[in-house]
């Protein structure tokens, strides 16, 4: 096994990576920027390099100070964490040439999956179900995109090749609209993503996200871990997650499942990845692939009983995976709850002291986060400070015990989205199940 990893991250997810490194008997070496220099995983990391002020630019997206930092501390191998530059394909060449492993996919698998153009013409190809849509970049001329736009049929949404959180999407209800909506988002795409390639969808007008964790190895083999239903959304970022989707025939989930695996294979994808699916009227429309380990992947660990991350340095490290699909055996039900540090309706940040801080436990109960009393969420990072994750035998238990969790979470000094996850944890729709990617935001419109 590797003797050293560095972690090139912060927050929740570097002490997460941390923890499987530990537990693999890896010395790990924590990078930070000089305003997250008092964090719990940067003095439990057995070295740590400051990389720069708090500005991520100087910081967590340095790449040459990441790399230096691997070499003055002679660390094996990278794991990028989530967000920053987990999915970057310049970054992972750049650890591969400077003689570091990248815990995650080959660079070129990353560019594939990167641009949603070729990674949707490669999983058309691999026999993944897609949303119908242009097959390809629209054209410039205007008479062409109208044509593409009819036969599809109205909504459709105009995405951005290089698009990602969320940004560089527009729904477009009628012809009218079509020619000038694709122009503003080719605009906004070349300025926020340098990539003015746009695409067309058909845009679902009640559909639930349900994504596909996969596992691959370097020797050809890949198993998909079940599903997670990540619907609960507001802004295109998820806010509650579970596993299993409820309500979903199982056999349509390995049907689906199956065409991941086989589509890890035919790419050949190494490491863990996400495959995101619109599920609507019983049939799945792949959108997008996650190349690297994401926020929700606990729920996947609680029914599973596999250590994602853990299984990621150990496939990067070139070990055969040490699981057939039929020992992935789903069992119960997960829950998690993103906290943020954020006004629980208004959704504005809340950095600054927490005062007091308490963390819920009891059967089922996991609390991944870096927060401890007396820490300072710095405003240059996004608002996450943590998860809860409640397991139970069936989803009206993982429902109550994280109700119960989050009635014992204590945290003062800042506000959380707390508030928030116990309206929903009792919101009758919610409790029921299924319920679409436009729930939240239409109960909060309700509300104002
Ligand atoms: P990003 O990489 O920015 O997260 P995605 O392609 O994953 O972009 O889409 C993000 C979200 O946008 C989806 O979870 C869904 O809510 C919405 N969305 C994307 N494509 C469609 C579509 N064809 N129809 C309806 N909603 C869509």
């Amino acid at each position: 096994m590797f003797e050293k990893v560095l972690i090139a991250n912060r927050g929740e997810i570097a002490l997460r990576v941390l923890r499987a490194c530990r537990e693999l008997g890896i010395r790990t070496v924590a990078v930070h920027s000089e305003v997250d220099a008092t964090a719990k995983y940067v003095k439990l990391a057995d070295e740590s390099v400051c990389i720069g002020p708090a500005s991520s630019m100087q910081s967590y997206l340095n790449v040459p100070a990441i790399i230096a930092a691997a070499e003055v501390t002679d660390a094996e191998a990278i794991h990028p964490g989530y967000g920053f530059l987990s999915e970057n394909a310049d970054f992972a060449e750049r650890v591969e040439n400077s003689g570091f492993v990248f815990i995650g996919p080959r660079p070129e698998t990353i560019r594939l999956m990167g641009d949603k153009v070729s990674a949707k013409q490669a999983m058309i190809e691999a026999g993944v179900p897609c949303v119908p849509g242009s097959g390809g970049a629209l054209p410039d001329d205007p008479k062409e995109i109208t044509k593409i736009a009819r036969a599809i049929g109205f909504p459709v949404i105009i995405k951005a090749a290089g698009g990602g959180g969320g940004r560089g999407m527009r729904v477009v209800h009628t012809e009218g609209a079509l020619i000038q909506s694709v122009t503003m988002t080719r605009t906004e795409a070349q300025a926020a993503f340098n990539n003015a390639t746009v695409y067309m969808e058909k845009y679902l007008e009640n559909p639930r996200h349900v994504e596909i964790q996969v596992l691959a190895d370097q020797h050809g083999n890949a198993v998909y871990l079940g599903e997670r239903d990540c619907s609960m959304q507001r802004r295109h970022q998820k806010v509650i997650e579970e596993a299993p989707a409820p309500g979903i025939d199982r056999k349509a989930i390995e049907k689906v499942g199956q065409r991941c695996v086989d589509a890890c294979k035919r790419i050949g994808y190494r490491g863990a990845g996400t495959f995101e699916f619109l599920y609507e009227n019983g049939e799945f429309f792949f959108i997008e692939m996650n190349t690297r380990v994401q926020v929700e992947h606990p729920v996947t660990e609680m029914i599973t009983g596999v250590d994602i991350v853990q299984e990621q340095i150990r496939v990067a490290f070139g070990e055969h995976l040490r699981i057939k699909q039929k020992d992935v055996v789903l069992r119960g039900h997960a829950m998690e709850c993103r906290i943020n540090a954020e006004d629980p309706f208004k959704f504005t940040p809340s950095p600054g002291k927490i005062t007091n801080w308490h963390t819920p436990g009891g059967p089922g109960i996991r609390v991944d986060s870096h927060v401890y009393n007396g820490y300072t969420v710095p405003p240059n990072y996004d608002s996450m400070i943590g998860k809860v994750i409640a397991y139970g035998e069936t989803r009206e238990q993982a429902i109550r015990r994280l109700r119960i969790a989050l009635s014992e979470m204590v945290v003062e000094g800042i506000k959380t989205n707390i508030p928030l996850h116990q309206q929903l944890l009792h919101d009758g729709d919610f409790v029921r199940g299924g319920t679409s990617i436009h729930y939240l935001e239409a109960k909060l419109a309700k509300k104002d």
